[in-house]
């Protein structure tokens, strides 16, 4: 850590241990880092008691694989959210439209003379709050978070721990990207009770019957392309509304994690139909050569170097195009 990150960790820690009223949000359609953060920051504040409440722009129930993580209670849906009066605190969220329509309550919150703290991963991030915890170098917001308590000298318990592993678990792919450092915190977080196993199992590992039959329609659409990416490699697959319909959010977003494991594929690319029109959201992943995020930024998008989405409408066929001819002049992340 730099000195200047140790220090926005201390003020960060400061300016929690003082709140007696304290709103966390998490970016739209929350993720286990996401969320997790928001649940491990926010179980440690309302031990301490401070009036907490957990939320994200949308959509209005928190994903049924993350919603055990919550044993207080604070997860509150958007319409329920009182007017901000205290602190403010965005998780893993890099730009106020990721905040969704809870987005106005940073302004509302800065114009009564509030603070808003965002602790973030992304190296996209704005800037947007009057405090910031952010760094590209961390590979989970829960990192961040996990030393943000510890500089606060709170005690790590089970339902923290477990919401920070979460968080980090599947930001890092299962540990594939996790530093020594992390690696020690994870340790801490074992000790502090999380158990490793139940928490793969039930937000990365548990799926219903149904996700077999979903998972097979799609991949019979998948498509290789081997001069794709600027030659590295393009796999893609396109998850249809219908299809979409017979899973959880949870069964649509996995199936990213099968198809970027084609060996002839650099890039990885699922289309899944959101909206009439259609509207698509499109998940990219990287094998470590292209930039995604830069394709996705085209878009409006963002997200990591590895792994980015962003919304497009249009028929699969143009977002195809589109995407194709992002990536093709999408940056390089190494020299082969
Ligand atoms: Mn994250």
């Amino acid at each position: 850590m730099t000195p200047s990150l140790v220090q926005d960790i201390e003020t960060a820690a400061g300016l929690l241990a003082g709140a007696t009223d304290v709103t966390l949000l998490g970016h739209v359609r929350p993720d286990a880092d996401a969320l997790g953060s928001a649940l491990a920051l926010g179980h440690v504040l309302h031990r301490r008691g401070a009036k907490v409440r957990v939320s994200f722009g949308e959509p209005d129930e928190a994903p049924e694989t993350l919603a055990w993580l919550d044993v207080d209670g604070l997860l509150t849906k958007p319409v329920d959210l009182p007017p901000v009066d205290g602190l403010l605190v965005a998780l893993d969220t890099p730009t106020l439209s990721r905040l969704g329509r809870l987005a106005p309550r940073v302004a509302a919150a800065r114009e009564s003379g509030g603070s808003v703290l965002v602790v973030d991963h992304h190296a996209t991030n704005g800037y947007y709050g009057t405090h910031h915890v952010v760094t590209e170098s961390a590979e989970a917001t829960a990192v961040l978070v996990a030393r943000i308590i510890e500089a606060m000298g709170a005690e790590l318990d089970a339902p923290a721990a477990r919401s920070l592993y979460a968080g980090i678990v599947t930001d890092t792919s299962g540990f594939r990207r996790a530093s020594p450092d992390t690696h020690r915190i994870a340790a801490r977080l074992l000790e502090a009770g999380a158990d490793p196993g139940e928490v793969s199992r039930r937000i990365v590992d548990d799926h219903p019957f149904a996700w077999l039959p979903m998972l097979s329609a799609v991949l019979a659409e998948a498509c290789l392309e081997p001069e794709g990416a600027q030659g590295f490699g393009l796999v893609h697959t396109v998850v249809r509304a219908a299809e979409a319909a017979t899973v959880r959010s949870e069964e649509v977003e996995s199936v990213i994690d099968v198809v970027r494991a084609t060996r002839e594929a650099g890039v990885a690319a699922v289309l899944k139909e959101t909206a009439p029109g259609p509207v698509w959201t499109v998940s990219l992943r990287s094998a470590g050569d292209v930039d995604v995020s830069a394709a996705a930024a085209e878009f409006g998008g963002g997200g990591h170097r590895r792994a980015a989405g962003c919304t497009v409408a249009g028929s699969a066929d143009e977002v195809l195009d589109r995407l194709r001819e992002a990536l093709g002049r999408a940056p390089l992340l190494r020299a082969s």
